[in-house]
């Protein structure tokens, strides 16, 4: 809404920059001088000359004419379609450019006919009275007849000594407020437009020295989405998918791929400043024939498919850790030795009544519970049960 004020304002200096320079015209015209020329075409630069008697007092306007061009230019490039100045009375006419179409009808028009015609239809006789006001005139757009150009045409009235002596007019292109808007557009990266209907959005502003002729600039809510929520729903996936790498960054320096456990040099300084164990070490049974038998591959298998019946024994909030290839410690929260006790006893029967990755797998455990010791003693206590676990056959639990 403030970019469609604003710019409105824009709209509306665009053409009282033109209206400006186009009133400079005046002194200019005032004080040209005069030359005969004969009936007939006169190109002069870019201005054309159309005579309509022989021995006619022109005024050589062509210079000033160009420059007034030019300087229309600056306001609305590729905008300005003609800049055209009728004498009063209408022997003749400059033209820039000078279009064939304008010469023909320019001819058959009698004396004084262009004249009268724009000058009562745009009320613009006695302007020079008017101390303030608009002593300019801009019409509704309209199709020239032979080009088929959609203009709108500027009319400033030169008098001098209270008569009418000449009529400037300044035919700009419909388009010229939509190339404002998409000027406006491209810098501010704004989606506005010109239509007054099918906008969410729109305000209407006079057109400046215009007979109630009103513009209007406003967004439409399509664009306003395109602009908006699609560019934000595109971050908003982005950071998504920014955090989930990041997410999974942080899962791989903590969890073993393979078991999804806890990584042994991720965990180990965390067991260092504990002081309450409750733990189980489990070693798979005759690993190394698994995988001299079956092949590492199936080796795997029985990894992950050995933690992930681990995993499912124990609480969320037990701590099971990768310690070694087929060498896990699993901490346990709030269990006495008895659960322990019970829980290894658990783990062992689970492997042995059923089969991991489609093979017997048993496997040994060695436990501790201790209050009050560092995990050093604790874990050398766990392994020494474990290894009395393989000693006494294998598929053991002990808790020492
Ligand atoms: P024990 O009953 O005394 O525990 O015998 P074991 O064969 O299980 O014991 P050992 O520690 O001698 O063998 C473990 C083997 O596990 C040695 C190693 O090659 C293998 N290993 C270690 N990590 C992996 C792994 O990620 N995948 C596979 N397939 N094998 C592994
Ligand atoms: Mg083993
Ligand atoms: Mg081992």
């Amino acid at each position: 809404m403030f970019h469609a004020g604003r710019l409105a304002e824009e709209v509306q200096n665009s053409f009282t920059r033109m209206y400006t320079s186009i009133r400079r015209f005046g002194s200019y015209y005032n004080n040209a001088p005069t030359r005969l020329l004969e009936k007939g075409i006169h190109q002069q630069g870019s201005v054309g000359v159309v005579v309509i008697a022989d021995d006619t007092k022109v005024k050589s306007l062509s210079q000033g004419i160009q420059k007034l061009s030019t300087h229309l230019n600056t306001c609305a490039p590729k905008d300005i379609w003609t800049v055209a100045v009728f004498e009063n009375p209408s022997y003749y006419a400059h033209f820039s450019p000078l279009r064939p179409s304008y010469a023909d009808v320019f001819d058959k028009y009698k004396v004084n006919d262009v004249m009268s015609r724009i000058v009562a239809r745009e009320r613009l006789d006695h302007t020079y009275q008017e101390f303030y006001g608009c002593n300019i005139r801009v019409t509704e757009p309209y199709t020239e007849k032979h080009s088929g150009e959609r203009i709108r045409t500027i009319y400033f009235p030169v008098h001098n000594k209270q008569s009418l002596e000449a009529l400037v007019a300044v035919d700009i292109k419909d388009s010229f407020i939509n190339s404002i808007i998409q000027k406006y557009n491209a810098k501010y990266k704004t989606v506005l437009n010109g239509d007054s209907e099918h906008n969410v959005y729109h305000q209407s502003s006079r057109l400046p020295c215009s007979d109630g002729q009103y513009f209007a600039v406003g967004i439409h809510y399509m664009d306003t989405l395109k602009k908006s929520v699609f560019p934000a729903l595109i971050i908003a996936i982005l950071v998504q998918l920014t955090r989930a790498a990041i997410r999974r960054h942080e899962r791989s320096i903590k969890h073993d791929e393979m078991t999804g456990f806890y990584r042994r040099d991720f965990y180990e300084p965390k067991l260092k400043r504990l002081r309450n164990f409750s733990l189980l070490i489990i070693d798979i049974d005759h690993f190394k024939q698994i995988n001299d038998s079956f092949g590492h591959r199936k080796g795997d298998e029985v990894i992950r498919e050995g933690a992930s019946l681990i995993q499912s024994l124990i609480r969320s909030g037990d701590i099971a850790i990768r310690w070694g290839g087929e060498e896990f410690i699993v901490l346990f929260n709030n269990m006495n030795q008895h659960y322990l006790q019970e829980k290894a006893e658990c783990i062992r029967a689970a492997f042995a009544e059923q089969k991991t990755a489609g093979l017997n797998v048993t496997v040994s455990i060695g436990g501790v519970f201790s209050t009050d010791s560092t995990f050093a003693k604790c874990y050398k206590a766990a392994d020494t049960a474990l290894y009395e676990s393989k000693h006494r056959g294998r598929n053991r639990a002990t808790i020492a």
